[in-house]
């Protein structure tokens, strides 16, 4: 049963589920659909009220880093309540919010100046595209006309109205698009399993890519471009994609040579996802403005932020000393609690090299098991960052059709007591409209025995989905 195809107006047991989902109080992300309710999380496994136990292979939507349950995280978000829990940020700031900027920007090793604390990856989002601009009007009067973002298609960059507006999420987009921002375009993202012409190498991929960037740059004006967006590693519109080398190297030089800024959005890709802290480190490219989310507080409170480089902020010093852009909640206490100690934990207890070593045996077990697999179009990832993207016809790479909605339905599937397994159900990745694709990216201090039982249940949910279907 395809709960997400709930019919509230069917009388047996489907529609009873959706007549209880109507009844909840909740503007819910899908009103017809009757939402499981978790009562604890303990380590990698969630509990839920109706007595199931899964395993959180995808830490929610890449979000858990450590798992759930985690005392030093609780210890340290308490202390801080009971000490301050509320800063108002135009007089006062709190030595922990002081204490994480200066961990965050030390991590870059001189690649950053400052860093700004806010409360999701869209408010971070809104805040990089607000510093790009402010960048530019303090910059010099010559530079006031910088007003457009260029972007890639099959992108996500958070769900606010700033942030839509410079995604390629079409489903996202689709009913505001008459109410989004029009400054800004989007050229091919760097995808080698579905933009790789056969015998092109990975050099000719690169230069076809940088030249349609240029191109864009030329067709809309350099002059007027603040900036170039995209992700290390495409996370929710793609599937974990990572570049082929020497691409983002490429696209820094294009957008150096018209001046505009090179804002790489981490909201999912960074923190130590793909091994590294920061995902840009493997690619050898610093950006400009950079946002993070998710992993940084490890979902133990809403937090997020923006690193901007010394370039940028030398230049906010210089001009007014005034970024223009303040949230009653940012800094927040408790997130900056929460954020600080988890990035403590990741140092104190080595988990990067674990996010490295784990994920090699993922990525080896996950090829292994499925690559193979009739449905298996392709399998890439990096760190414990990995995306598994199914097919109709694997020689043809025929998507299935977006209405089958086949990503949603194997993670739902994967709740069932037989797998017990969570992991990320996302589309758009053939075509930005069809294609679907999962996944899987367990908390860093994952087991070599838990990565075995996470491909097993995968294996085993992958072949019983697609035998059923046919
Ligand atoms: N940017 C990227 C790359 C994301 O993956 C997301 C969320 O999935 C966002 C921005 C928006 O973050 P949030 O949902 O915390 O607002």
């Amino acid at each position: 049963m395809v709960l997400r195809q709930l019919d509230p107006t069917r009388e047996d047991a489907v529609g009873q589920c959706a007549q209880a989902a109507r009844s909840s109080a909740v503007l819910h992300r899908d009103l017809n659909y009757d939402f499981l309710s978790l009562t604890e999380g303990k380590g990698n496994h969630l509990m839920l009220a109706d007595g199931r136990r899964v395993f959180d292979a995808s830490g929610g939507a890449s979000v858990g880093c450590l798992g759930w349950g985690n005392e030093r995280v609780a210890r340290a978000v308490m202390k801080q309540i009971m000490a301050i829990p509320y800063c108002s940020t135009v007089f006062y700031t709190t030595s922990v919010q002081e204490e994480l900027c200066r961990y965050l920007v030390d991590s870059t090793h001189g690649s950053m100046g400052r860093a700004y604390i806010v409360n999701s990856g869209s408010e971070a989002m809104e805040a990089a595209l607000k510093l790009a601009r402010q960048y530019f009007v303090e910059l010099s009067p010559a530079q006031h006309n910088r007003t457009r973002f260029i972007s890639r298609r099959q992108s996500y960059h958070g769900i606010t109205l700033g942030a839509l507006a410079v995604g390629g999420h079409e489903y996202r987009r689709a009913k505001f698009e008459p109410i989004l921002m029009k400054n800004s375009s989007r050229v091919s993202p760097c995808n080698p399993f579905r933009g790789k012409n056969p015998g092109e190498t990975d050099q000719e991929y690169v230069d076809r890519l940088v030249k349609e960037l240029d191109d864009e740059f030329q067709a809309v004006g350099p002059e007027t471009v603040c900036a170039f967006i995209a992700e290390p590693i495409v996370g929710a519109a793609l599937g974990c994609v990572p570049s082929v080398p020497g691409y983002f190297k490429a696209v820094q030089a294009v957008c150096r040579k018209y001046g505009a800024l090179l804002i790489f959005d981490e909201v999912m890709c960074g923190m130590g996802r793909t091994g590294t802290l920061h995902a840009w480190e493997q690619e050898g490219v610093a950006p400009d403005i950079q946002t993070f989310g998710k992993a940084l507080g490890g979902g133990y409170q809403p937090v997020a932020g923006v690193l901007a480089s010394r370039g940028v902020v030398n230049v906010l010093e210089r001009g007014s000393s005034v970024f223009v852009h303040g949230h009653t909640y940012q800094g927040h206490p408790a997130g900056c609690a929460a954020a600080l100690e988890v990035q403590k934990i990741i140092r104190d207890e080595n988990l990067l090299a674990n996010v490295r070593t784990m994920g090699e045996l993922l990525s080896k077990r996950l090829q292994e098991r499925l690559g193979a697999h009739p449905n298996v179009g392709n399998i890439r990832g990096r760190g414990l960052f990995w995306g598994i993207e199914f097919v109709a016809d694997k020689d043809k790479k025929e998507p299935f059709p977006a209405e089958d909605h086949v990503a949603m339905a194997i993670c739902e599937r994967g709740l069932a007591k037989e797998y017990s397994i969570g992991v990320y159900p996302g589309t758009g990745s053939a075509d930005g409209i069809r294609g679907d694709h999962i996944i899987v990216s367990p908390a860093y201090n994952v087991r070599k025995e838990e990565i075995e039982w996470i491909v097993d249940a995968l294996g085993r949910l992958v072949d019983d989905f697609f035998r059923i279907r046919h």
